[in-house]
């Protein structure tokens, strides 16, 4: 086993910006591939920047950020995060007492890491399940959380989350909405009404996920259940900074639907390409993924790596030798390790898509010879 662990996490992914550094400076920014569907881009102008002071930063762009954010989100209210993963927590630190039930409803198992982590903080009882039959809220309940789109950009179907909110208002029970994604895929690919529309008491999406925005969380929702959750992100310092919050309302500003169209059409295509070699490639609405299983599954080779483990080395074989950035190398600890190949953000316009999968099945190869040496496996995971 390589990386067993959330500091093991930490490890790989400072190794993954060190080489993302060098490949900058030696090479050129054009010559990487940012295929996360992460672009965390910062649009601004010289006149606004000088504007991002302490407290005139967030007195105009914050107030800009409700019209704005509300446009994207619906809602009542919107409060501008460091993370999606801070609104979760904020969500669960004001909504959630000790011994209560919180039950999560999402199209594909796992969950969001922050989701079971903030629950175990306050001592909470969560349960997730993507068997839509099997899901029901118990007695004691203090949330219902649903998923719009997982991590894996599995979207969630409409009368499944229509009636999981049903089901929770039903016992006057929150229901707050992980759209991370879903907030532009469910809306923009798959037609579905924003979260807030259908009802949901809270929903958080992330920034820079499918549009040209910074890391960072927008939450939107009830006013007054907003203003609650405020007070506990200003508690805690989970809210976003002026810089995130211009490069938020910039970022949703040009956010343009019709990137994540085209890459709908467009993945079909690589995954035709893919599947001349592989068997186990699928497609997600805006790109071709393969997970950890699948992936282990395609090599003939034995060795004693863990599917996980097989995903990492190969997510940095593609960074060093191509510059295709892919999460698992450069993600967070907990994160799903599955390898995307998302083609909706500015990187990918361009990427002739026959040289990608060239690239991608040369990859595979090295990752076949690789794989049989673990302490080769750690050298280009961990670069020691
Ligand atoms: C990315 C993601 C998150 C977390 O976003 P961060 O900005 O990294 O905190 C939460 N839920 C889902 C479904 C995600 O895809």
């Amino acid at each position: 086993m390589i990386v067993n662990n959330s500091l093991d996490e930490v490890k790989k992914r400072e190794n993954a910006l060190s080489i993302i550094k060098d490949w900058v400076m030696n090479k050129s920014r054009q010559s990487l591939y940012d295929l996360t569907g992460l672009s965390g881009g910062f649009i601004a102008s010289p006149s606004e920047i000088n504007l991002l002071e302490t407290y005139v930063g967030p007195a105009i762009f914050e107030e800009e950020l409700q019209k704005v954010g509300i446009e994207h989100m619906g809602g009542q209210k919107v409060l501008p995060l460091n993370r999606t993963s801070s609104g979760i927590l904020a969500t669960i630190l004001t909504l959630v007492d000790e011994n209560t039930n919180v039950v999560h409803y999402l199209a594909q198992l796992p969950a969001h890491p922050s989701i079971p982590r903030s629950c175990a903080l306050v001592n909470a009882n969560y349960s997730e399940t993507d068997n839509f039959n099997e899901f029901s809220i118990p007695d004691n309940t203090s949330l219902v959380v649903i998923t719009g789109s997982t991590m894996d950009h599995k979207v969630i179907d409409l009368d499944n989350f229509k009636k999981v909110i049903e089901m929770a208002h039903e016992k006057d029970i929150p229901v707050m909405v992980d759209d991370a994604s879903g907030a532009r895929l469910r809306t923009v690919v798959f037609n579905q009404p924003k979260a807030c529309d259908l009802g949901a008491d809270i929903a958080i999406t992330s920034t820079d996920k499918l549009m040209p925005g910074p890391r960072g969380g927008l939450m939107a929702g009830r006013k007054e259940l907003i203003d609650e959750i405020k007070v506990k992100v200003n508690q805690y310092g989970l809210e976003a900074q002026p810089p995130a919050v211009l490069a938020m309302l910039n970022g949703i500003k040009n956010f343009n639907g019709d990137n994540l169209i085209k890459s709908f059409s467009r993945k079909d295509e690589l995954l035709d390409l893919l599947n001349e070699n592989f068997t186990n490639f699928k497609a997600t609405p805006t790109g071709v993924m393969i997970t950890p299983k699948g992936l282990a599954d395609e090599i003939d080779a034995s060795h004693n790596l863990s599917d996980e483990d097989v995903a990492f080395v190969f997510s940095f074989i593609l960074l060093k030798e191509h510059g295709i950035i892919t999460i698992p190398a450069v993600s967070m600890p907990g994160a799903s390790a599955t390898i995307r190949f998302d083609l909706s953000t500015g990187d990918a316009f361009n990427l002739d898509l026959n040289d990608l999968n060239k690239k991608i099945v040369s990859s595979f190869n090295n990752l076949e010879k690789l794989v049989i040496n673990e302490d080769e496996c750690r050298e280009i995971v961990f670069n020691f």
